[in-house]
């Protein structure tokens, strides 16, 4: 790491790595390089020259008498004196979780969001509908395509191997593994700052249970969380896992004013666990999302107390839905039995989507051969394949074919969906979906109207985005809703259908007028949150629209 030996060390390499890390250096790094410098410095001293030890404790004296002026010195962009945070309920499917909500199961969402706040009855996650890819859409507008993160896992095609980031090895892998393709593709850099945390460098931000942290002042668990991890999996207390994420967030409202975060990202996993334990709708999940209700309550007594309600902007999301299965798809193993040696990579982790890599010098023959072959597999529902940057073919198991066609410019992208005959998404037959099927190019604004279809909503915008890096597959096969590959499980997600695409998404706040509306996308917060906090448009234009 960075401090190699006390001479090589420098007040430029220590600030640029400091840069590069974001304030977050001091929750995930500081302490233990400091600890290590502590020792290699006890040793330096004791074997230098009295000249060398003089020189040593100058620099040193100075170094620490002037560190906090540098780090108070660090850029500090102005903001409006608001608060944010934001309850991801991982995985909670929107049918069952708004059902609850009518059966009054959920009292203080319902009282204290959704009657003080706004209802989106049509909001939807990005594809693929797993965690790490909707985590970051929230907080860079991205879609995962666009983030070069575009699953739960990657193959990383020049160093030829798989980074997983539900692993212990690559969990915090996706923090360094976020791109801005939309800020690439109009000229400007592939790393500019980008997450809400970054934008807002200076100002205190908090990340609880989210693997998704870039550039958060503090981010909680540092280390394995034993409790929940022995919750999660042996006790099988779901609720708990959820308590445990909001002790840190009560810990980061009790703080004096200057510190409390500007910025809280919360990731509730119990949902996510609880349901693919025991299935979408089922007493389990209910359960846990009744303890958040109760623990919202607990909050929101707290924002009261400390006079903080009033300038507090609550957002109540999923991060993707839910839908049962039964059965398992054994897409991996089953690939590895034919005889394809073009193959570099076939995921499988245990959600309803997984992508295909194939090697550079496949050739057109035998890329038709593996389609072929995996079309033919029962439990195969749809395959998108890559065409090119901003297009996709789209096939289902009955051949039928289409294709999603995307131009992009520094304003805004347009997409058109071009079917053969009858088409895979079924978009041509739904009275919401029909006026797209004329092959025209239409805006991503005008395409929301289909994040109502009942079966694939906002497909088309979803794949048009997925091929923009190379970091994600070939293709991605799609598989019937009974199956879930890797491991039989109550229920997953991940696919394209509504169970898995639909989200709820609550939104309450100092300048929120109470009501409904109907359509927004995950990737829709972002231009909100600059908004609310009166941050500038970045130099890049983001893949979501304000949704107000
Ligand atoms: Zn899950």
């Amino acid at each position: 790491m960075m401090l190699e030996s006390t001479s090589q060390m420098s007040f430029d390499h220590l600030l640029s790595s400091l840069r590069r890390q974001g304030s977050s250096v001091f929750d995930a790094f500081w302490i233990p390089a400091s600890a290590g410098m502590t020792i290699k410095v006890i040793y330096k001293i004791a074997s230098s020259t009295f000249h060398m030890r003089q020189i040593f404790f100058t620099f040193f004296l100075f170094f620490f008498a002037l560190f906090p002026f540098f780090l108070h010195a660090q850029e500090k962009i102005p903001v409006h004196d608001i608060y944010i945070i934001h309850f991801i309920l991982d995985g909670a499917n929107a049918d069952f979780f708004h059902q609850l909500l009518a059966d009054g199961k959920l009292p203080t969402v319902q009282k204290e969001i959704v009657e003080k706040g706004i209802k989106f009855t049509e909001a939807i996650a990005s594809f693929p509908s797993v965690s790490g890819a909707n985590y970051q859409s929230f907080v860079t507008g991205l879609f995962p395509g666009h983030a070069g993160i575009p699953h739960l896992e990657r193959f990383d095609r020049e160093k030829n191997k798989n980074i997983g980031y539900l692993t212990l090895s690559g969990y915090r892998r996706i923090n360094d593994d976020l791109i801005n393709m939309r800020s690439f593709e109009t000229g400007g850099s592939l790393q500019p700052s980008t997450t809400i945390f970054e934008l807002l460098s200076g100002h205190p931000t908090a990340s609880i249970y989210s693997s998704f942290y870039r550039g958060a002042s503090y981010v909680a668990p540092h280390f394995l969380p034993m409790r929940a991890i022995w919750a999660a999996f042996v006790s099988k207390r779901t609720w708990y896992v959820d308590l445990l994420a909001m002790r840190k967030v009560f810990r980061q409202f009790r703080k004096q004013e200057r510190k409390l975060p500007r910025y809280t990202l919360v990731g509730l996993i119990g949902t996510d666990l609880a349901g693919h334990a025991n299935g979408a709708r089922s007493k389990e999940v209910e359960k846990t999302l009744v303890h958040f209700d109760t623990q919202l309550e607990r909050f929101i007594v707290l924002l009261k107390k400390r006079k903080l309600l009033d300038k507090t902007y609550i957002i109540i999301s999923s991060d993707h839905g839910m839908h049962d299965t039964q059965k398992y798809f054994a897409l991996k193993t089953r690939l590895e039995k034919e005889p394809f040696d073009d193959l570099l990579f076939v995921g499988d982790r245990g959600v309803a989507s997984s992508q295909i890599y194939f090697k550079q010098s496949l050739s057109s023959e035998k890329r038709e051969k593996i389609i072929e072959t995996i079309l033919s597999y029962p439990e195969t529902e749809l395959m998108a394949l890559r065409k090119g940057e901003h297009d996709a073919h789209v096939i289902d198991s009955s051949h039928r074919e289409a294709t999603i066609r995307c131009t992009v410019n520094a304003r805004e992208k347009r997409c058109s969906y071009h079917a053969k005959k009858d088409d895979p998404l079924h978009y041509c037959s739904d009275a919401t979906t029909k006026i797209f099927c004329d092959g025209k190019f239409y805006s991503l604004h005008e395409w929301r109207r289909a994040i109502a279809h009942p079966y694939f909503p906002d497909t088309v915008v979803q794949l048009g985005h997925l091929f923009a890096s190379d970091r994600s597959g070939d293709i991605f096969v799609i598989a019937k809703p009974d199956f879930g590959f890797r491991k039989q499980k109550a229920a997953t997600h991940g696919s394209l259908r509504r169970d898995d695409m639909h989200i709820p998404l609550l939104i309450k706040g100092p300048t929120i007028s109470p009501g409904t509306r109907r359509f927004a996308r995950g990737v829709d917060l972002y231009p909100l949150l600059l908004e609310w906090y009166g941050l500038p448009k970045p130099p890049w234009t983001p893949d979501g629209e304000n949704p107000l």
